[in-house]
């Protein structure tokens, strides 16, 4: 029986961007296979590491070791991506009903993380991404 993924905070934003790439070919899968279950299944937030993290090479003892000081800047942006989502950590969730918060919340989410983030050229490979960041999506 397939179980709920968990997400934490900021991927319930960022992985809807998500374009086939990632740390190494172990972590697009697992990405890959989570996301497939959220779409059907729904997620569960999630606090701290979740199922995305689980298989990054830069989780160590359940922190996020990406960057010097990432863990807490890590929650910090999981903290923020909830209050705009105006999501609890035990919020059960469609991924069609986050789907449809992310477009009156992008510009927030655009200008406190995605201009410094180390993923934007990714993220700009997607269309979604794009039509949000121009204004012109109408998704
Ligand atoms: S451990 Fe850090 S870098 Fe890896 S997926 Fe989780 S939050 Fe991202
Ligand atoms: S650019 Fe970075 S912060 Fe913005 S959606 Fe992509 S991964 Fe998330």
């Amino acid at each position: 029986m397939s179980v709920i993924p968990k997400l934490r905070g900021h991927h319930l934003i960022c992985l809807h961007f998500f374009n086939g790439k990632g740390y190494n070919r172990e972590f697009t899968e697992n990405l890959r296979c989570v996301l497939e279950k959220a779409e059907n299944l729904g997620v569960e937030v999630s606090v701290g590491a979740d199922d995305v993290c689980r298989g990054c090479p830069y989780m160590r003892d359940k922190k996020c070791c990406s960057e010097d000081h990432s863990n807490q800047e890590i929650i910090e942006m999981d903290e923020f991506a909830l209050k705009l989502l105006k999501e609890a950590f035990d919020s059960k969730l469609g991924w069609n009903v986050l789907k449809e918060k992310i477009p009156a919340i992008f510009h927030l989410w655009l200008e406190r993380y995605c201009k410094r983030c180390c993923w934007t050229n990714a993220c700009e490979e997607n269309l979604y991404y794009l039509g949000l960041r121009d204004g012109k999506n109408t998704f």
